[in-house]
């Protein structure tokens, strides 16, 4: 059913060990740790951008694993996958190879909060990353742990600044590079939580990152590191399920692709799988009740995901309401199925029990029981808005270790770092993306800024500009900007321009069309025109209007819109969003003079000559804000606070 194939993983195995084997002790400009979503896209983006990569991981056959759900997208999420493959990263082109299931979340609302997301084929997904990243040209990966992060002391010159060096492997000669990447996910310290049972471990079969890493970042580089939890549901076994009990839910029709280089999706429409969604009944509640006492992970007071809460979570705030559950499918061949919304942690048998209690899994059999995984996090705001560690030079994170949840948060955020590590070690200037620019910049700048107290998510109310940063338009916000700090390739660039300027004359275009209201009622009658003998409507007003597609208008002006079909959806959308995207830009423009304008690190906000709370004066040092945005989103800082900081920096500055 899924057209395309990739060479077997076997090979790609082969192959691995045969880099492996040429491995020596080479000076590296990045090396990666860790093969999760932000490792794989932070080495593929430090490799485009010219660095001469390595990533190491503890185990090769895991790289691009998907550790909880089979999904990829969602509201907020969807954007962010967007942003990523305009920016050439990996995930987006993956999904629409591995994708069973697409469809298009939140359609009632406008198209700017579209959320792009698709069910996949877990080996599918897996296999893909794992091709891609091996036949990226200079980057070479390496299956092991890494025991050690090796640090310079802070020089004389720069005091407080350690500078990294490398990494070392278990019992193996160090590995030299200018940056490193930590992307450790949940495995920095990880301990996995299963009813009363507590063992060592970063995800079910995996070994967790050794504590030394842990203890370098707090001891060493005296870092601030946290503790953050999150669970994953039972796989269940598919044919034990009676489905006819519970509702089908069938993908889009037409499945729409993630990355801007696919017209199609890799499965045919018609041989997509269907989701279905069921309930959760009294029973469930009691089950959950009578297990609390055998649950250590709900014990704990570590924070989990508020927005992907356990049942345990669920039941215990909202008791006595039925919760939903997605019964989703793992993939093509698989014989099991994801119910999202039961990730769990009571003992296995009460796990039993607990689905037993949903009609449609009444006799269902369990495949893999749920488990919780508790692991050390860095808190952010001791990262700049490159991700780079502000203590320790070419040091950087990205991912879960961040403090974040989610595929699409931790490709986002390895994908920047990736390009940042890689520009540091080639000697170039570091870059940022600005929250007027796209939902990775409002991620950065949220974590760097106000650093997190629960495992953060994207949702697209973060986005202040959030007409302007639609899914969409991404390639256009991006592409531009990926080739010029070197992580897009000239193929796609040169596809994004073309496609930049089309759209610009096809946007010139209309704006010269014109019809008059009479003619608008006689030939387009079912728009609604409001009779109004002087005036008339350029083909942008028109296509304004609800009713009013591309096509009706291409209808009236045939020899002028017919050779801009292709962009049929993309024009309806820039014409509905274009007032309001015009307010954005003067806004934008207003906020990014401030904004943009950088705070000089060394300042002393305790002797700050101007009118200041203590409060805000400790948030300001804790912090240090590189620019005057930041400081304005940081929580307790009064907007009379910046206006003070605003006129200090400029006088002196
Ligand atoms: P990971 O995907 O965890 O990858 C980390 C990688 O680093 C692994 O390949 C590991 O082997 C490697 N590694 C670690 N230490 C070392 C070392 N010292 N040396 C070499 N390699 C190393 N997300 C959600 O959005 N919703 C959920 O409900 C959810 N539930 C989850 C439940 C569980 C049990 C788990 C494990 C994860 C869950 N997630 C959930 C989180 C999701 O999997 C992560 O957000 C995402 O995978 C983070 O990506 P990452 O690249 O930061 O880390």
């Amino acid at each position: 059913m899924l057209t395309k194939k990739l060479p077997p993983v076997q090979s790609f195995l082969l192959l691995f060990s045969r880099r492996v084997s040429h491995l020596t002790r080479q000076q590296y400009d990045v090396i990666v740790v860790g093969g999760g979503h932000a490792g794989t896209e932070a080495a593929a983006a430090a490799a485009r951008v010219g660095a001469k990569t390595l990533l190491v991981t503890q185990k090769i056959q895991t790289i691009g694993a998907l550790s909880c759900n089979p999904s990829l997208g969602g509201i907020g999420k969807g954007h962010l996958v967007r942003e990523i493959d305009a920016l050439d990263g990996l995930c987006g082109r993956a999904g629409d190879w591995a994708g069973i299931h697409f469809s298009v979340l939140n359609r009632r609302k406008g198209p700017a909060v579209w959320g792009p997301r698709a069910q996949l084929d877990r080996q599918r997904y897996r296999e893909f990353i794992q091709s891609e990243l091996l036949s990226t040209p200079g980057l070479t990966v390496l299956e092991g742990s890494v025991q050690e992060l090796h640090v310079t002391e802070p020089s004389p010159e720069e005091p407080g600044r350690h500078r990294v060096t490398g990494i070392c492997l278990d019992g193996s000669p160090p590995i030299s590079a200018s940056s490193v990447v930590l992307t450790t996910g949940t495995f920095l310290c990880g301990s996995l939580f299963v009813g009363q049972t507590t063992s060592p471990g970063g995800r079910i079969g995996d070994a967790p990152s050794s504590a030394g890493m842990s203890q370098i970042l707090r001891e060493r580089l005296d870092l601030r590191i946290g503790r953050l939890r999150t669970g994953t549901p039972p796989r269940i076994v598919k044919d034990s399920v009676d489905l006819h009990l519970a509702q089908l839910h069938p993908p889009d029709s037409h499945p729409t692709p993630f990355s801007f280089m696919n017209t199609q999706t890799s499965c045919k429409p018609e041989d997509q799988l269907p989701c279905y969604l069921t309930y959760t009944t009294p029973g469930v509640d009691k089950v959950v009740k009578e297990s609390l006492h055998l649950n250590c992970h709900i014990q704990e007071d570590t924070k989990g995901p508020r927005y992907c809460p356990s049942i345990e979570s669920r039941v215990l705030r909202f008791p006595g309401r039925s919760h939903q559950v997605w019964l989703e499918p793992e993939g093509v061949t698989s014989n099991l199925l994801y119910p999202q919304g039961l990730s769990m942690t009571m003992p296995p048998d009460m796990q039993l029990r607990l689905i037993r209690e949903i009609p449609a899994m009444h006799r269902a059999e369990i495949h893999t029981p749920g488990y919780g995984v508790q692991y050390d996090f860095v808190c952010p705001t001791q990262l700049s808005p490159s991700l780079q560690v502000k203590s320790t030079q070419g040091l950087f994170l990205a991912g879960q270790i961040n403090g974040t949840t989610g595929y699409e948060e931790a490709a986002a955020q390895g994908l920047w770092a990736g390009v940042n590590a890689a520009r540091w070690a080639l000697s170039m200037p570091l870059v940022a993306l600005s929250r007027t620019e796209s939902y990775i910049g409002v991620l950065i700048d949220d974590l760097v800024s106000r650093g997190v107290t629960e495992p953060y998510r994207m949702f697209t109310s973060r986005a202040e500009f959030r007409t302007s940063l639609r899914p969409d338009n991404a390639d256009l916000r991006l592409t531009l900007k990926g080739f010029e700090v070197g992580c897009v390739s000239s193929l796609r660039y040169k596809e994004a321009v073309k496609v930049k300027d089309r759209l610009q004359e096809a946007m010139a275009t209309l704006e010269t069309l014109t019809l008059s209201t009479a003619s608008c009622r006689k030939k387009l009658p079912d728009i609604g025109v409001s009779e109004n003998k002087n005036s008339s409507l350029s083909g942008m007003e028109l296509l304004q209007y609800k009713d009013m597609s591309f096509e009706m208008l291409a209808s009236v002006f045939p020899e002028s819109l017919s050779r801009y079909m292709e962009f049929s959806q993309r024009l309806k959308i820039e014409a509905v969003y274009k007032p309001h995207c015009d307010l954005n830009k003067k806004e934008i423009e207003r906020i990014q003079k401030e904004e943009n304008m950088a705070l000089p690190q060394d300042i002393d906000y305790f002797s700050l000559p101007v009118s200041m709370s203590k409060e805000v004066r400790e948030i300001l040092d804790r912090v240090r804000p590189s620019t005057l945005g930041s400081a304005t989103r940081l929580e307790g800082v009064t907007p009379a606070a910046v206006v003070a900081l605003f006129n200090y920096v400029q006088v002196t500055g």
